[in-house]
This record gives C-alpha cells, sequence and structure tokens, in this order.
C-alpha cells in the first residue's frame, strides 16, 4: 500500500484553538443567555473600505467584458501591483527593493509555510517561542524535526522570548542556518527596534545565515524609530527574505493577497558549497505551484495604495489600535503586566496563573475569550493573547467585566 509521508505524524493536532472554540461552544450551550466577548480571534471584523471595493468591482467588470477579459495573469504578479509595493512600502522607507524582487500571493501563510522547501532538508532552523505555529510545523512536515517531547519539537532550536529579554529573542547559542524572525511579533505584540534588527542581520551575515522576516503586522507600527521592513537595515539584502500581507493591513483575510521579498543578492549555497540566487529558485517554486492571485484581487491591492486607499486602511488600523490602547490602559489598570499593544493589534498579558486557568476563570465569570499563550510554545505559559481586532463596544464591554471581577494582583 501507498504509505504517507510519516512526518505529518510527528505533528501536534491543532490544539490550541480546537480547544478554545470547543470550551466556548460548552459554555454557550450551558448559558444560553450570557453574551460572549471575543477577544482570542486573529481576523479582522471591519469592512474592505469603499476605495478598495470600488476597485475590486472594476476589476470584476473587466472580466465580465471580452474586449478587458483576463485569463492567466503573470506568475508573480502583475507589474501595476508590484510596482506600487516597491515604490510605496520600501523606496518611500529608503528601502531598495525592486518590483521584480516582489512575489505576489495568496498569503503570508503559505509563503512562510512553503519557502522552506527550497532550503536543504537538513537546514538547522530556529524559531522564537512563543511562535506563529506555521513556522514550526511546515518544518515538521519537510522532515527536519524529530520528536515532540515536552512541549517541543527534537531538532529545532527554540529562541526564548521572554520577559527577561523584553520578548526580543537573544541570538542563537548553537549553529543555526535559517530563522524565522516576526515584528510586530504574534503573539507578544513586541516590536523590535533598528539596532536589535541591526544585530539579528549581522549575525546573519557572520554565520552566512538566513533570516525569513514576517512583517505581516507592519501597518500597525506607529513608533517612528521602529522599522517596517528588514532591508531598512544596510546588509539585509544579502541574507533576508520578508513575507508581508494585505489581510491586517486592509482586511484582505477573506479577500486573500499577500507577497514575498527576495532580494537579487539573497544566495544560499548548493551541495558542493557555490552561491546559488534564492530569488531564481523561489521563482522556479512559485512558476510551477502557483498559478497567480485573482485579477480583481490585485486591483483591490493596488488601490491600497492610492491616496484614498492609504487614508481609509490606515483609519481602520488606527481603530484597531486604539482597541489595543484600551486593552492594555485597562488591563495594566488592574495591575497585570502588559507588552504590545502599541504598535501591534495584540497585547500580551501576565496572567498570574497557568494561561487554561485564566482562559477558563475569563470564560467561566466574565463570558470573554482571549487565547492562551502556552498555546503558542512553552514560553507562552502564563500569558494570554488579547486581539484588537473586535468591536469598540465588545472590547469596552470586556474591559468592564474583567475589572468587575477584581482580579486585583500584583503580576508584574
Ligand atoms: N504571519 C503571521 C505572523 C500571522 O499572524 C498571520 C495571520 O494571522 C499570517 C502570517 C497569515 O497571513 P495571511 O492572511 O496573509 O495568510
Amino acid at each position: 500500500m501507498i504509505r504517507i509521508n510519516t512526518n505529518y505524524a510527528k505533528l501536534q493536532a491543532s490544539y490550541l484553538f480546537a480547544t478554545v472554540a470547543k470550551k466556548v461552544a460548552a459554555f454557550r450551550e450551558a448559558h444560553p443567555e450570557q453574551e460572549i466577548l471575543r477577544l482570542g480571534i486573529g481576523d479582522v471584523t471591519r469592512a474592505l473600505p469603499d476605495s478598495i471595493v470600488a476597485a475590486f468591482r472594476r476589476g470584476v467588470e473587466e472580466m465580465g467584458n471580452d474586449r478587458t477579459f483576463r485569463g492567466y495573469g503573470p506568475d508573480y504578479g502583475y507589474e501595476f501591483l508590484r510596482e506600487a509595493i516597491a515604490a510605496n512600502d520600501y523606496l518611500a522607507r529608503g528601502a531598495k527593493v525592486e518590483a521584480s524582487e516582489i512575489f505576489v500571493s495568496d498569503g503570508a501563510k503559505c509563503d512562510t509555510g512553503n519557502f522552506q522547501e527550497i532550503l536543504s532538508a537538513d537546514a538547522r532552523v530556529a524559531v522564537p517561542d512563543p511562535v506563529y505555529p506555521v513556522y514550526v510545523d511546515s518544518n515538521v512536515m519537510a522532515g527536519r524535526t524529530g520528536s515532540f517531547r515536552d512541549g517541543r519539537y527534537e531538532g529545532l532550536v527554540y529562541l526564548d522570548s521572554t520577559e527577561a529579554n523584553g520578548f526580543i529573542p537573544a541570538l542563537p547559542e548553537t549553529p543555526v542556518d535559517v530563522v524565522y524572525l516576526c515584528f510586530p511579533n504574534n503573539p507578544t505584540g513586541a516590536v523590535a527596534t533598528r539596532e536589535q534588527l541591526a544585530a539579528w542581520v549581522d549575525w546573519a551575515r557572520r554565520h552566512r545565515a538566513l533570516i525569513l522576516f514576517d512583517a505581516a503586522y507592519e501597518a500597525f507600527i506607529r513608533d517612528e524609530r521602529i522599522p517596517h521592513s528588514i532591508y531598512e537595515i544596510p546588509g539585509a539584502r544579502e541574507v533576508a527574505v520578508e513575507f508581508r500581507s494585505f489581510s491586517k493591513t486592509a482586511g484582505f483575510t477573506g479577500t486573500r493577497c499577500a507577497f514575498t521579498v527576495v532580494p537579487r543578492e539573497c544566495v544560499a549555497a548548493d551541495a558542493a558549497g557555490r552561491p546559488v540566487s534564492l530569488h531564481d529558485l523561489w521563482s522556479r517554486r512559485q512558476s510551477t505551484k502557483l498559478n497567480g492571485v485573482s485579477y480583481p484581487v490585485q486591483v483591490a491591492a493596488a488601490a491600497v495604495y492610492s491616496p484614498e486607499g492609504k487614508r481609509q486602511t490606515r483609519a481602520i488600523v488606527d481603530f484597531y489600535l486604539e482597541n489595543a490602547r484600551l486593552i492594555r490602559e485597562r488591563l495594566s489598570g488592574m495591575g497585570f503586566a502588559c507588552t504590545g499593544g502599541d504598535n501591534s493589534p495584540y497585547v500580551w498579558v501576565k496572567t498570574g496563573m497557568e494561561s487554561w486557568k485564566f482562559f477558563d476563570l475569563l470564560l467561566e465569570e466574565a463570558g470573554v475569550v482571549c487565547t492562551p499563550g502556552s498555546g503558542f510554545g512553552r514560553c507562552g505559559e502564563g500569558y494570554a493573547r488579547f486581539s484588537a481586532f473586535g468591536s469598540r463596544e465588545s472590547t469596552l464591554k470586556a474591559m468592564e467585566r474583567i475589572e468587575a471581577l477584581e482580579l486585583a494582583r500584583e503580576v508584574g
């Protein structure tokens, strides 16, 4: 009989969100009258702004007319979108990225999950802890790990993000070929300063390692001193690939559009130690396995860079940031130590008890749903993630209900 890829057998069941959903469903059944306030979700809730919907419609209209109809698009995205990205996201910030180095796709989840495919099977991989699970699971599937023991996969290097290091992991102490970094971070909400990113770029250059930089939440950065792109750091083009997404920037979680930047200088070694362009390999990979992103979606994504699109998407991000500020302010006021929430939609809260115990308490006593930090890795134990993607009303109501519990404690 045909055999499976046995690496899949090592994967842990998607315990976190499945368990959250199960517990919420059980609570709903037991308390049908209680309104549940969800501050656990990482999905946006505000509608696409009208300038983007208008562009989306124009794209659809063109598809419905023989004269303007388009079939398969370019493998790496339409030039109008790649040019808009290069000009607005990079050149405008003093980072040199050319349109030809941008690969448009239908999601940063796929790109962050797929990129490891073009690296050697024995590449030594480092991931932050806590972590966005896609980086870990895609490497498990590819066979770069051993079994799962005590909350970690053997063979992966885990970089602890803790209160002690301000949730910015220290440089690896063991040899590593590739490291995943994510700033603003999911789940901690931490952001890396220019100096911290420069230290990572310097490390990667010295060790000839590769940084896979996930900047899916860059639109939430408001502090002028925080870089939005790793390419704002000199020397990063040789050692870093960057992932971006329109999901959180412009409400595209259900529309699907993202992109990955692979600079031409970025190289890795072949079996004989000769340098090979990662740009060329990723081009080959994408043109083999992806047939591009829908034309109307790309027209809508390009509209994010129009003056009206910029204004409207920024206003929505500002709305979420105000929710995040309120969550942080109110929880801090109750005595909880909080990280994130100022340049990020996530607030990472020190719970003063086990993550799941805190989750159960908030659900049972207040009807409020958060995400237990332990679900993101061993270092997340004792924390919970609060998301700012809800409505203002439910955010405020959730804070009032938690305040009423009088959990007051010094957990800082
Ligand atoms: N990267 C991080 C860190 C995320 O949190 C998410 C979504 O929650 C993604 C990537 C996925 O983005 P996309 O919707 O473009 O697949």
